[in-house]
């Protein structure tokens, strides 16, 4: 959700190249989508991973992209055109300190094609979610505004499907796929707000959390994650503008 690059539509989604050209975690990460695809039937990639190396093997997997393969099963749009994820993404752990899977998401998300490609890669949206005393996170989900869309952007999701039972949304999440680069403008309207924080992050893993308020008095806040903490960085007193006020600065 920045909008530090242009481009034309036909950059908007990253092919990968073949399972069998990949590191292993990458390996492993686009394995669950290859079996997918050489499936047809949403074979869930939790149950798959112990034999699907040898699967793969044999299976050619060129074809269909990160998106294109898990469009209408990990994420997509419903009739009414709204942004779903599905979760949990297993590559991470849930675990009852949201802290701990937000830590993290970023190492695992960086894996995925184009996902550190600069102006040629792509942005990733999901959200963060509780079950049952948990805290999980919904597939990265490459999906943008329009197949003509200008701006590098993705949705984040306003659904969150789990098939194992009611579930509460607590934040969304979204990555760019460059080198130090934070927060939007955009990413800070109080009107792109749905949920009670969001967290961001660029390819250095360097991840900010933006607390809106939006229906309080009391200005937003932008946090950085810094050697396990929080750390409040900047305040946003014009909460449509998304204008932020370094700590230690009036507005
Ligand atoms: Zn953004």
């Amino acid at each position: 959700m920045s909008v530090h690059a242009r481009l034309g539509s036909g950059m908007s989604r990253t092919r990968g190249p073949h399972c069998c050209c990949l590191s292993a975690r990458e390996d492993r990460l686009r394995q669950g989508l290859c079996l997918h695809s050489a499936e047809g039937s949403g074979g869930r990639m939790m149950v798959a991973r112990g034999w699907v190396v040898l699967t793969l093997l044999t299976v050619e997997c060129s074809g269909p992209s990160y998106h294109d393969s898990g469009v209408g099963t990990w994420f997509g749009r419903d009739a009414r055109g709204a942004v779903w994820g599905r979760g949990p993404w297993p590559e991470v752990h849930p675990a009852d300190d949201v802290d701990v899977v937000i830590d993290q998401l970023c190492p695992a998300l960086m894996l995925l094609p184009g996902a550190t490609a600069g102006s040629a890669g792509e942005e990733y949206c999901g959200a963060i979610y509780s079950f049952k005393g948990a805290f999980h996170v919904s597939w990265p989900a490459p999906i943008h505004a329009s197949s003509t869309s200008t701006n590098k952007t993705c949705i984040p999701p306003s659904v969150v499907r789990d098939d194992r039972g009611q579930i509460s949304v607590l934040a969304d999440y979204h990555s760019h796929p460059w080198r130090h680069s934070r927060m939007s403008e955009r990413d800070r309207w109080k009107s792109t707000q749905r949920y009670s924080y969001r967290i961001q992050f660029d390819t250095t893993c360097t991840i900010e959390k933006l607390i809106p308020f939006v229906f309080e008095e009391r200005p937003g806040e932008v946090y950085e994650r810094r050697s396990g903490r929080w750390v409040l960085t900047g305040r946003i007193y014009e909460k449509n503008t998304g204008r932020i006020e370094p700590v230690g600065s009036t507005p």
